[in-house]
C-alpha cells in the first residue's frame, strides 16, 4: 500500500491526539480492548475475554470486493495462486478427507471459493456450491470449472436455508470484518445437523505466543482477526453451533510461497529476475509443514432447529 493511503486510512481511525477509535472483539464482541501490538501501521488489539487480536480496521464491502480480485491472488498474500493449484489442491483433498470421515453426500457451500480448486475436489463426494466476494474471481471459476457459483457477501446473497450439508470456508474467516455475522448466516445455511468447517490461524498457539508481533499470520490490513482457541468457541456458541472440534491444519506449501512470503513482494521480485530458473524451480517444488498454529475447526448445528 503506498505510504499516503496508509496514512490516510491511520488518520481516519484514530482521533487527533492519536487514541484509536473504539473497536470491540471481532470473535466474542467484548467490549474490553486494548493495544497490543503495531504491525504495518496498524493497531491490533486484545481482547481480555477470549484473547483474539482484533485489527483497528474496517473493510466495506465495495472495498473488499475489489481488494480480494485477481491481484490478491497475483502479488497480494499470494506470489502467484493459480501457479500453486497443485500444491493448493493436494491441501483441499485432504480437507476433503477430513469432512468426508465425518459425513458425506449431500449438498455442500464453500465461502470464499477462488478459483474453485476446493469445489473441484469435493465435487466427487457433494454436490457443490460456491460464493466469493469477488465478481472477477467468481467468472474465473464459472469459467473453469462451471456449477453454482455466485459473487458477493453470503448474508445478503439469496441462499436456499437449511440446504446444506457442510458448509466451509477455508482461511476466510479472518479476512471478515463480520465473522460472527458470517457464521450466523452459515448456521442458518445448514439442514439440523449439519456442520461447518473452517481453517484459520491460532493466536492462542505456541508459536504465535513466541513469536508475537513477528507471527507470520499477523498480517493486517487483510486479516482482521486473530483468533484464540477460546475466541473461536465463543464465536461457534453465539452463532448456535455445538460439538465443537478444534484440530490443527498443516499445509502442502510451494517453496517460491514461502521464499514470498519470508522476502516480501519488491525483495522476491529481484531475486525471480535475477534467478529465474531458480524462481520456476521453487515453484514446482512443494514441502508440507505443521506448526500448529492454523486450527481446522468443526461444529455442528443441533437436530431439530
Ligand atoms: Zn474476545
Amino acid at each position: 500500500m503506498a505510504a499516503s493511503a496508509a496514512g490516510e486510512r491511520r488518520a481516519a481511525l484514530h482521533g487527533v491526539n492519536g487514541t484509536p477509535a473504539p473497536f470491540a472483539c471481532r470473535a466474542c464482541s467484548g467490549e474490553r480492548t486494548a493495544p497490543r501490538f503495531v504491525v504495518g501501521g496498524f493497531d491490533l488489539l486484545r481482547c481480555a475475554d477470549c484473547g483474539s487480536l482484533t485489527t483497528a480496521s474496517c473493510m466495506a464491502p465495495a472495498a473488499a470486493a475489489d481488494f480480494y480480485g485477481v491481484r490478491y491472488f497475483r502479488g497480494g498474500d499470494y506470489h502467484d495462486y493459480q501457479a500453486s493449484e497443485g500444491a493448493i489442491r493436494a491441501n483441499f483433498r485432504r480437507f476433503a478427507d477430513r469432512l468426508a470421515a465425518i459425513d458425506a453426500g449431500g449438498r455442500l457451500l464453500e465461502i470464499g471459493c477462488a478459483y474453485g480448486y476446493f469445489l473441484a475436489e469435493a465435487r466427487a463426494r457433494w454436490e457443490c456450491d460456491g460464493v466469493d466476494v469477488s465478481p472477477d474471481i467468481v467468472d474465473a471459476c464459472r469459467r473453469r470449472s462451471g456449477g453454482r457459483v455466485w459473487a458477493g457477501d453470503v448474508a445478503a446473497l439469496d441462499l436456499d436455508r437449511a440446504a446444506y450439508r457442510w458448509v466451509v470456508a477455508w482461511d476466510v474467516v479472518e479476512h471478515l470484518d463480520r465473522p460472527r455475522a458470517c457464521l450466523a448466516r452459515a448456521c442458518e445455511l445448514l439442514v439440523p445437523g449439519g456442520r461447518v468447517a473452517f481453517t484459520t490461524g491460532d493466536v492462542s498457539s505456541l508459536a504465535a505466543r513466541a513469536l508475537g508481533s513477528r507471527w507470520r499470520l499477523l498480517t493486517p490490513p487483510s486479516h482482521l482477526t486473530f483468533f484464540s482457541r477460546r475466541g473461536v468457541r465463543s464465536l461457534l456458541a453465539d452463532a448456535g453451533f455445538v460439538d465443537v472440534r478444534l484440530g490443527t491444519a498443516g499445509y502442502a506449501r510451494t517453496f517460491d510461497f514461502a521464499c514470498y512470503r519470508l522476502l516480501g513482494q519488491s525483495r522476491y521480485a529481484v531475486l525471480a529476475r535475477r534467478l529465474p530458473a531458480l524462481a520456476a524451480a521453487m515453484q514446482r517444488r512443494s514441502f508440507y509443514v505443521n506448526l500448529g498454529d492454523i486450527m481446522f475447526v468443526t461444529a455442528r448445528k443441533p437436530d431439530g432447529h
